[in-house]
């Protein structure tokens, strides 16, 4: 510890010192032009009228002329991601997405922006520019459709997930939805937008460079840095470096657990670990995870086919998102791999896949209803294999734990967390082995989570 400290205290002052020699050059620098303007011939008062414009471009350029970035939601939170660019008479929009209620929020299902700046400056608004597809980033354009009416743009796939949006809200016909590719610059107002080829966990995902004039502005969007991602898109590094050398007025990044070290496991990780699962499984698999990690179900399909089993899908938001990606080109599956969730009594559990949705226990979604016996179509038994492949957004984690707890409760086996590490290190056993050994060794067992205890009986 007393070295690493010595070596930053070093390094300070050799800083310290390096920025003394700066300031000790513009001294001399400004020092030279004041000497200078006396060797000139022009008469005092041209010189004076020289100064004084001087003066006013000065003014132009700090007073006047200023860009302001205003974040109406996504700072300090999960969620509602929405960033208003203000340059004079021009404003632009990225994204406009909703978040989830907290625990206080009783009867609330959404939670979306505050849009009364923009109602008061809607004349001004040039545009709303979308990062991807993700309801954090285009859940609330509904809401604010029916306020504001401005054009969008956003590349292929978004632009299908906000269609569906718009159908739902009949909302169709009078907006203006266009489609750009990855690569593509367009001109709203005094800016100009530049979408550049990202990595997430949804196909389609941009970074933006927003030119301004008085500078460029990075704006990463949520990325994933993944050198063998699926489908093979990778970020464009090249023009994000090009961008770093040529010199950015402002970077704006955020990516959830950023504060962890290390890096993201590869999306094609996860890949093999569903094919050590499903290979010689004789039970049913259900699989939940994110409607929109599109990756993830393309995985999820090429290991069921590979194992010969059909998929089902439960969940409005799953068979929504799936249809979608299906349409547009992002997911690649033979014909008659999905089947309807009312056939599913036709084949045997060895020969079926249910994705779902409800990876984060949400109250109402297919899973949950799925663990506590209230899923109308999917009856859970010990001969299920459920996967939970999605760790918890924070403030998850007890929803989450309740879910498997459920599970585990009808005898279900349960792969959840980190889905490699788990599928590494831990194989469930069914419940009832469980019980057993735990009675082997106590009479009364308790604990407030089933979870826990299963495991430290295990
Ligand atoms: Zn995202």
């Amino acid at each position: 510890m007393e070295r690493k400290n010595e070596g930053f205290v070093k390094g300070r002052t050799n800083a310290n010192r390096m920025k003394s020699a700066v300031k000790k050059n513009v001294k001399k620098e400004v020092g030279k032009e004041i000497k200078r303007l006396p060797r000139t011939n022009r008469k005092p008062r041209e010189m004076a009228q020289k100064r004084e414009n001087g003066k006013k471009s000065e003014d132009v350029v700090f007073k006047k002329n200023k860009l302001k970035i205003i974040p109406l939601g996504g700072l300090q939170e999960v969620g509602k991601n929405i960033t208003v660019f203000e340059y004079e008479n021009d404003i632009i929009l990225v994204d406009c997405g909703v978040s989830f209620p907290e625990d206080d929020m009783l009867g609330i299902d959404l939670v979306i922006p505050d849009f009364t700046y923009l109602v008061k400056n809607k004349d001004r608004i040039r545009g709303l520019v979308i990062t991807h597809g993700h309801e954090d980033h285009i859940g609330s354009i509904p809401y604010f459709l029916k306020q504001i009416n401005v054009p969008i743009y956003a590349t292929k796939l978004t632009v299908g997930l906000i269609t569906n949006k718009l159908e739902e809200h009949r909302l169709t016909k009078q907006t203006k939805l266009h489609t750009v590719k990855q690569g593509d610059t367009i001109t709203l107002g005094k800016f100009q937008v530049e979408f550049i080829k990202s990595c997430h966990s949804i196909p389609d995902a941009v970074a933006l460079a927003i030119h301004t004039p008085v500078g460029v502005i990075v704006h990463t969007g949520d990325f994933k840095i993944d050198y063998t991602p699926i489908n093979d898109d990778t970020m464009d590094f090249g023009r994000l470096a090009e961008l770093g050398n040529q010199g950015v007025l402002a970077l704006m990044s955020d990516s959830t657990n950023a504060e962890r070290k290390g890096y993201t496991m590869s999306e094609r990780t996860v890949g093999e670990v569903f094919d050590k699962l499903f290979i010689n499984c004789k039970k049913r698999i259900v699989v939940a995870t994110f409607a929109s990690n599109v990756y993830r179900i393309q995985q999820i399909v090429n290991s069921a086919v590979a194992n010969n089993r059909k998929i089902a899908v439960s969940g409005r938001s799953m068979v929504n998102m799936i249809e979608t990606a299906m349409k547009l080109g992002y997911i690649d599956v033979p014909k008659n791999v999905f089947i309807d969730i009312d056939m599913i009594g036709n084949y045997t559990d060895e020969q079926l896949v249910i994705i779902t949705t409800g990876s984060q226990g949400e109250p109402m979604s297919a899973l949950t209803r799925m663990a506590t016996g209230e899923h109308r179509k999917v009856h859970i038994s010990a001969n299920d294999l459920v996967i939970i492949s999605a760790t918890p957004i924070p403030g998850n984690e007890k929803f989450v734990a309740k879910v498997i707890d459920d599970l585990m409760k009808i005898g279900a086996e349960v792969v959840y967390s980190s889905l490699a590490d788990v599928h590494v290190s831990r194989t469930c056993l069914p419940r009832g082995a469980k019980i057993d050994a735990c009675f082997g060794q106590a009479k009364i067992f308790y604990s407030s989570a089933w979870r826990i205890s299963s495991f430290d009986c295990a």
